[in-house]
C-alpha cells in the first residue's frame, strides 16, 4: 500500500472491490476504506433472517473475470444472503483485494485541497489520508433509516434492525418479537421470524404488493449451460433496459419449465423491458384475473406490462392483487389490512418473498394496522398505538434506508470554495449522469443519483461506472491533465433529463410514495432519482461522453 494512493474508495461493497481490481489493473495504486470489518457492503450489513438477492445470482454476479465465472457454482437460482456474502470473500481472496482495504475505518469527511489539487479524507479515528482522485463507492442503500418515535431509548429489550443485523446468530426462540416495515426487508424477515418466535407481531403502516419468488435450487445442468454462454449474456445484459438478461436455459429444462418460466413469476425485480410484455390485462374479464391468479398465484399480475403503463390496466391488476389476497389469508380483517389501496402496482419496487401471505394464517402471528390506529410511542416493555399497548421482547426495526444520497451525504463532501454537498443538495441531489458533480474535481461516484442504479441489476451498473471512471482516468494520464471537473451547465441539463423522462410514470404518480423520491424520510426532497430511461440508453450516452472528449467535463 502506497503512502499516498493514486485513487481513495470509499466502501469496500461490491462497487469498492471491483473498483480496487480494475484501477489496479490500470496500473494506479489504490487504498478503499470500509466502515465494516470485511467486504460485501449490503451483503455483509443485511444479515437478517430470510436475506436474498431478488435478482438472479447468475445475472447479479461479476462479468469482468472469465475465470471467476467458470468457477464459482451458485446453490440456488436465487441467493440468500450468505451464498452472496461468501461470493464476495471469494472475490476478496481471488483477487488479493484485501491487501489494499482499511476495514473498521469510517470516513467522516471528503475535503477537496484547491492548491495541492488532493482529496482529503478524514476518517472516525482522526486519520488522514490524501489522494489524486476519490471514488465514492458508497452504496445506494447503505444508510439504515431508524424513525424517529418518543420513547425509543426506554426499550429494556433487545433492539436490531434489519439493515444492520449482527453477524452472530440471535436466538429468537420462545421470544415475543415485533417488526415495524413491510417493505423488501420486512416482508423476506416475517416469515423466518414467525417460524422462530414465541409470537410476531408486525406493525404495519403501508401493505405491500408481493409476490412468491423463485425458489429453485440451481441445477448443475442450467450452470453449466450459463457458463458455455456467459458472453452473449453479459452482451444480452448489457442491451436490456434493467441490465438483466433474462437468458433462459434451453438444453437443460424440459418445455414445462420453460413455459411456466415465461408466464409466472418475473425471474427478478428489475423493470422489464416494455417490449418482453404479452396480453394486456383489460383484455380479460374481472372474474378470469380472479380465477388466474387463484390458479397461477399473484406472480402472473406481473406479466401484464400495460399495468405499468396504463392506469386503467393498473387498476385491474391491484384488484385483481387484492382479490388474489382475499383469498390467500383466512382472517377477513386481516386480509383487508394486507391490501394495498393508496397506491399502485409498479409506483415502488417489486417485493419478491416466500410464504408471506401464508405467515398471516399462522396462530402466532398478529398483524396491526398502524396506519388505522398510529404508533404513538415505545415504552419500557414494547410499543403503544392509538388504541393499545404491546408487550415483547424484541424490537425489529424494517424501516428501510435513506436511499441514494443519504451514504454521499454522510460522508461530508466539501468540494472546491468550500462547497458543501449538504447546501447543493438541499433541494435534491443534482449531478453529472449519476457520476461526477461540478466543484468537486476528481471525485466520483459509483451508481451516485441520475443514473439507473437501483432500476438495473447492481453488478452490471457498478460495472459501467467502475470501467467508465477506470478510463477517464486513464484517459488523463494519457492526455497529461490533472483534474476534471462536471460543467454546472452539464449537470442541469442532465438533472433535467431525469426528472423529465420520469414524468408519466408510475413510479411519480401523486400517490406513490417511494424510497426512489425520498419520501421515505421525513423533510427529504421529493425528487425521482434514479434514471428510468434504461440503462442501454443511459450506457450509450456515457459513452457518447467520453468518445466525444468527455463532453460536459472540464480539464485542467
Ligand atoms: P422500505 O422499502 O423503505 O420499507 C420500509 C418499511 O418500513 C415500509 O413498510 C415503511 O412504511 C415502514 N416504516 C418506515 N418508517 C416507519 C414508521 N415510522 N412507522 C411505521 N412504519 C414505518 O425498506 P426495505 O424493506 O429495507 O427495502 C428497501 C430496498 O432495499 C428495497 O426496495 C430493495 O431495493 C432493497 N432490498 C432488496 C431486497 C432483496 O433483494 N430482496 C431485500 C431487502 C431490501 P411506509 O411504506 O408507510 O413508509
Amino acid at each position: 500500500m502506497s503512502e499516498r494512493p493514486d485513487v481513495l474508495i470509499v466502501g469496500a461493497g461490491f462497487a469498492g472491490m471491483y473498483a480496487i481490481h480494475r484501477f489496479r489493473s490500470q496500473g494506479l495504486s489504490v487504498l478503499a476504506l470500509e466502515a465494516g470489518s470485511d467486504v460485501g457492503g449490503t451483503w455483509y450489513w443485511n444479515r437478517y433472517p430470510g436475506a436474498r438477492c431478488d435478482v438472479p445470482s447468475l445475472e447479479y454476479s461479476y462479468g469482468f473475470s472469465e475465470d471467476l465465472q467458470r468457477e464459482w457454482d451458485w446453490p440456488e437460482v436465487f441467493s440468500a444472503q450468505p451464498d452472496i456474502l461468501r461470493y464476495a470473500n471469494h472475490v476478496a481472496d481471488r483477487f488479493d483485494l484485501r491487501r489494499d482495504i482499511r476495514f473498521n475505518t469510517r470516513v467522516t469527511a471528503v475535503t477537496y485541497q484547491e492548491a495541492a489539487n488532493l482529496w482529503r479524507l478524514e476518517t472516525e479515528a482522526g486519520e488522514t489520508l490524501e489522494a489524486r482522485y476519490c471514488v465514492m463507492a458508497t452504496g445506494c442503500l447503505s444508510v439504515p433509516n431508524t424513525p424517529d418515535i418518543p420513547g425509543a431509548d426506554d426499550f429494556e429489550g433487545c433492539v436490531l434492525h434489519t439493515g444492520l443485523w449482527p453477524a452472530e446468530p440471535v436466538d429468537l426462540t420462545g421470544k415475543r418479537v415485533a417488526i415495524i416495515g413491510t417493505g423488501s426487508s420486512g416482508v423476506q424477515a416475517i416469515p423466518e421470524l414467525a417460524r422462530e418466535a414465541a409470537h410476531l407481531t408486525v406493525f404495519q403502516r403501508t401493505p405491500v404488493y408481493t409476490v412468491p419468488a423463485n425458489r429453485k435450487a440451481m441445477r448443475a445442468a442450467v450452470q453449466e449451460e450459463f457458463r458455455a454462454n456467459y458472453r452473449q449474456i453479459r452482451e444480452m445484459q448489457q442491451n436490456n433496459a434493467g441490465g438483466v438478461s433474462g437468458f433462459r436455459p434451453v438444453k437443460s429444462t424440459s418445455r414445462t419449465e420453460r413455459a411456466a418460466d415465461r408466464t409466472l413469476n418475473l425471474p427478478s425485480a428489475v423493470p422489464m423491458a416494455p417490449e418482453q410484455g404479452g396480453m394486456g390485462i383489460l383484455d380479460l374479464t374481472e372474474e378470469q384475473r380472479r380465477t388466474l391468479v387463484r390458479e397461477r398465484g399473484l406472480g402472473v399480475l406481473l406479466a401484464f406490462r400495460d399495468a405499468y403503463t396504463d392506469p386503467e390496466a393498473n387498476e385491474a391488476a391491484n384488484t385483481a392483487f387484492r382479490d388474489g389476497i382475499r383469498d390467500r389469508v383466512r382472517d377477513p380483517e386481516t386480509a383487508e389490512a394486507l391490501c394495498p389501496t393508496t397506491y399502485g402496482l409498479g409506483c415502488k419496487r417489486q417485493v419478491l418473498d416466500r410464504d408471506y401471505y401464508d405467515t398471516f394464517n399462522r396462530d402466532n402471528v398478529t398483524l396491526v394496522d398502524v396506519r388505522r390506529s398510529p404508533i404513538e410511542a415505545i415504552t419500557r416493555t414494547g410499543l403503544r398505538t392509538g388504541d393499545a399497548e404491546y408487550d415483547f421482547d424484541v424490537l425489529v426495526y424494517a424501516t428501510g434506508f435513506d436511499a441514494m444520497t443519504g451514504a454521499l451525504l454522510r460522508a461530508n463532501i466539501t468540494g472546491r470554495n468550500g462547497i458543501r454537498l449538504a447546501d447543493k443538495w438541499a433541494h435534491g441531489p443534482i449531478m453529472y449522469l449519476g457520476l461526477a458533480l461540478s466543484d468537486c474535481p476528481n471525485l466520483f461516484t459509483v451508481t451516485g443519483p441520475g443514473s439507473p442504479s437501483v432500476l438495473c441489476n447492481m453488478l452490471v451498473a457498478i460495472e459501467q461506472h467502475v470501467n467508465w471512471i477506470g478510463d477517464c482516468i486513464d484517459y488523463m494520464r494519457r492526455h497529461g491533465h490533472e483534474r476534471i471537473e462536471a460543467q454546472p451547465d452539464a449537470e442541469a441539463e442532465w438533472v433535467q433529463h431525469v426528472n423529465a423522462v420520469a414524468e408519466g410514470t408510475m413510479y411519480t404518480t401523486p400517490s406513490c410514495n417511494s424510497w426512489y423520491l425520498g419520501a421515505n424520510i421525513p423533510g427529504k426532497p421529493r425528487i425521482f432519482m434514479p434514471y428510468v430511461g434504461g440503462y442501454p440508453r443511459y450506457r450509450e450516452r456515457c459513452e457518447q461522453v467520453a468518445a466525444a472528449g468527455y463532453e460536459g467535463f472540464r480539464f485542467g
